[in-house]
Formats: structure tokens, C-alpha cells, sequence
């Protein structure tokens, strides 16, 4: 892992995660055949800053939900492949509900 500076940090839980993603981080990243990563010991999240958009966001998503289970006490029940498949089965559902989800407000009785 680089140690770059970000000034995008995202809050899970009490801890604070910072979201590394530029030209270095993408360099390493991509000589390991992976777009993004995060490390739960070091509150950091690293995405490959040359992806479109959309992709991009999705990598961060799918970081932060593996940061997620790492906060609970599934982590150690599950082995790094079932944690990649709930990771994925899950991130894309989440994607699609997040912003309705911050938009969302309780209806008035
Ligand atoms: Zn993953």
C-alpha cells in the first residue's frame, strides 16, 4: 500500500477510513489484477483512480461493504472466498438503493 494523502474520507461506524485513488494507487493496483482494496487495520480504501465513474463508485461500494463485514462478528466465519461472494452478490443491490435510501424520508401519520 502507497501512503498518498486523500482529502476523501468516509465514516463506518466510529472509524474513519481514508479513500486513496490516483495515478500510484492505480499503478499498484493494476500490477495486482485488482481495482480496489481496503485494509480494515489501517482505515484505509484504495480505488484505481482511472476508472469510469460508475465503476469507480461500484469499487468503493464494494470496499466499504467488505469494511462493513469486517466490523462484524460474520468476518471470522467467513473464508476470503465467501466474504468476495457475499461482497459481490450484495454491493450492486446496495448501489442501486443507496441514494433512494439518503433521500428517503419516514411518511407523515
Ligand atoms: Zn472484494
Amino acid at each position: 500500500m502507497t501512503s498518498q494523502s486523500s482529502d476523501l474520507e468516509l465514516t463506518i461506524g466510529p472509524h474513519t477510513f481514508v479513500v486513496d485513488s490516483d495515478p500510484a494507487v492505480s499503478l499498484s493496483l493494476a500490477s495486482d489484477g485488482r481495482d480496489g482494496d481496503s485494509d480494515l487495520r489501517s482505515l484505509r480504501i484504495r480505488v484505481r483512480h482511472d476508472l469510469p465513474e460508475s465503476l469507480w463508485r461500484e469499487t468503493l461500494l464494494h470496499e466499504v461493504v467488505h469494511m462493513c463485514l469486517g466490523l462484524t462478528h460474520l468476518s471470522p466465519r467467513l473464508s476470503e472466498e465467501e466474504e468476495e461472494d457475499l461482497v459481490r452478490a450484495i454491493t450492486p443491490y446496495l448501489a442501486m438503493v443507496l441514494d433512494d435510501v439518503a433521500a428517503a424520508r419516514r411518511p407523515k401519520l
